[in-house]
C-alpha cells in the first residue's frame, strides 16, 4: 500500500527522523480556517499517491496569512497531472501545511528491496530533489547502493562510508549517519518495500531534515500490521474495493472482455490469450481455488459493473473443484444475474464431460468452447471493436 506523504512522515517521526514542523492536514473548506499556522513563510502540499508535485503546482510556499488561505482555497480540490500520472488526473483531496524550510542542499535518500541479492539496499545520491530521476538516467554513477544486512540494519562504518562518499558536512555528519540507520530500521520493522526521502535537506542554519517521505508497505505482511486497517485505501477504485471484500483479486484493465478465472496463472494466461485473439481484457479476476456459487455470482456482478464490458469469458481449470460443480454454480448465478452480453465458457478438467452437459442443458445461451484459443477467439469475435 502507498502512504501519502504525512502518514510516511508519521512513520518517520516514530523512527526519530528529524522533520520540519507541521501544522495540520487540511480536508475539507472549514478547517482552512481553523488551522493554525504560526510561523512563515509555510509550505502548502497536496497529498496525493504520485511523486513529481513540485513540478505541477503541488508544492507552494506561502509568505503570509493571506496568501496561505489564498492557496489552499486554489488546492483542495484541485486536479493534477504529474509525470507520475500516466496522463490521468487526481484529485486533491488533502493539504499538508509545514513550516517553510530555507534549503541550501538536496539529498536523496532511499531504501528498497534488491531482489537480485535478496537483502534491502541503501540508495543514495548526493544531488537530491526533483531533478534524481533525470540525474539516474544522465550519471547514473552518481547513485551509490550499499546492501543492509535485514538481521543487523545498517552498520555504523556503512553510514560513516556512505556519510563520507556524499561529502556531508561536519555539522550534520552524525545527524546523517543515524537518519540513514534509522531509515533502514524503518524499512525492515514496518514491512515495507519502499522507503524514500527525496529530498533529504541540509537548512542554511546546518540542520538535517526529511522534506518529503514516499513509503510503500508490502501488502503480504498485512497481518502482522493491524495498525494498517486504519490507513485509507487511496488507490483501489470503487469495484475494486469491493471485490477485496467479498475476497476475490479483481483489478480492473481497458479492454471490453470481462474475465472470470480460477487462479493467478490461468488467469493471467488469459489475459495474453485473449491479448493474442486480437482483443483486451477489462479486468484481472482471479475467484480463487473453492470458488462456490456465492462467489461466482459476486464476480458475476463485478465484471458486469464496468459498462466496458461487451463480452464475458470464464476460463475455469476443475482440479480440486470438480467441472459438474463449476457449472452448477455459472448456471446457478447466470439466472441471478441479468447478463445482457455474450457468455463464453470454456471448461477442462475433472468431470468436464458432466460439466458441458450442465451448461448445456441450463437452457441459458452460453457459448462453450474446447480450448482457451478457441474461447478467447470467440470473445473478441463476439465483443466487437
Ligand atoms: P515532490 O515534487 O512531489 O517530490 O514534492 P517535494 O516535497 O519533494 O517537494 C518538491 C520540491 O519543492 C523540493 O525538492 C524542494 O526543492 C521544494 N520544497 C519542498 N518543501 C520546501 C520547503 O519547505 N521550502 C522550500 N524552500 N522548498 C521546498
Ligand atoms: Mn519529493
Amino acid at each position: 500500500m502507498k502512504l501519502v506523504e504525512y502518514e510516511g512522515k508519521e512513520l518517520f517521526a516514530k523512527y526519530g527522523i528529524p522533520l520540519s514542523k507541521a501544522f495540520g492536514v487540511i480536508k475539507n473548506r472549514e478547517d482552512i480556517s481553523k488551522i493554525k499556522i504560526d510561523s512563515y513563510p509555510c509550505v502548502i502540499k497536496a497529498q496525493v499517491l504520485a511523486g513529481g508535485r513540485g513540478k505541477a503546482g503541488g508544492v507552494k510556499i506561502a509568505k503570509d496569512k493571506a496568501e496561505a488561505e489564498k492557496i489552499m482555497e486554489k488546492m483542495l480540490g484541485m486536479k493534477m497531472v504529474t509525470h507520475q500520472t500516466a496522463g490521468k488526473e487526481i484529485s486533491v483531496d488533502e493539504i499538508l501545511i509545514c513550516e517553510s524550510a530555507n534549503i541550501e542542499r538536496e539529498i536523496y535518500l532511499a531504501v528498497t528491496m534488491d531482489r537480485k541479492a535478496g537483502k534491502p539496499s541503501l540508495i543514495a545520491c548526493a544531488e537530491g530533489g526533483v531533478a534524481i530521476e533525470e540525474l539516474a538516467h544522465s550519471n547514473p554513477e552518481a547513485i551509490i547502493k550499499i546492501p543492509v544486512d535485514p538481521e543487523t540494519g545498517l552498520l555504523d562504518f556503512q553510514a560513516r562510508e556512505l556519510a563520507y562518499a556524499l561529502k556531508i558536512e561536519k555539522e550534520v555528519f552524525c545527524s546523517f549517519t543515524d537518519t540513514a540507520k534509522k531509515l533502514c530500521k524503518l524499512f525492515i520493522e514496518e514491512d515495507a518495500s519502499l522507503a524514500e526521502i527525496n529530498p533529504l535537506i541540509v537548512t542554511k542554519d546546518k540542520k538535517l531534515i526529511a522534506l518529503d517521505s514516499k513509503v510503500i508497505t508490502d501488502d503480504n505482511a498485512s497481518f502482522r500490521h493491524k495498525e494498517w486497517d486504519n490507513i485509507p485505501d487511496r488507490e483501489s477504485s470503487e469495484i475494486e474495493k469491493e471485490a477485496k471484500e467479498i475476497g476475490i483479486n479483481y483489478i480492473a484493465l481497458d479492454g471490453n472482455i470481462g474475465c472470470m478465472v480460477n487462479g493467478a496463472g490461468l488467469a493471467m494466461a488469459t489475459l495474453d490469450t485473449i491479448k493474442l485473439a486480437g482483443g483486451d481484457a477489462a479486468n484481472f479476476l482471479d475467484v480463487g481455488g473453492g470458488a462456490n456459487v456465492d462467489q461466482i455470482t459476486k464476480a458475476f456482478k463485478i465484471i458486469l459493473k464496468d459498462p466496458k464490458v461487451k463480452a464475458v469469458m470464464i476460463n475455469i481449470f476443475g482440479g480440486i473443484m470438480k467441472c459438474d460443480n463449476i457449472a452448477s454454480g455459472v448456471t446457478e448465478a447466470a439466472k441471478n444475474v441479468n447478463i445482457k452480453v455474450p457468455l463464453i465458457v470454456r471448461l477442462e478438467g475433472t468431470r468436464v464431460k458432466e460439466g458441458k452437459e450442465i451448461l448445456a442443458k441450463s437452457g441459458l445461451k452460453i457459448h462453450q468452447a474446447d480450448s482457451a484459443w478457441e474461447a478467447a477467439k470467440l470473445a473478441v469475435q463476439l465483443a466487437g471493436k
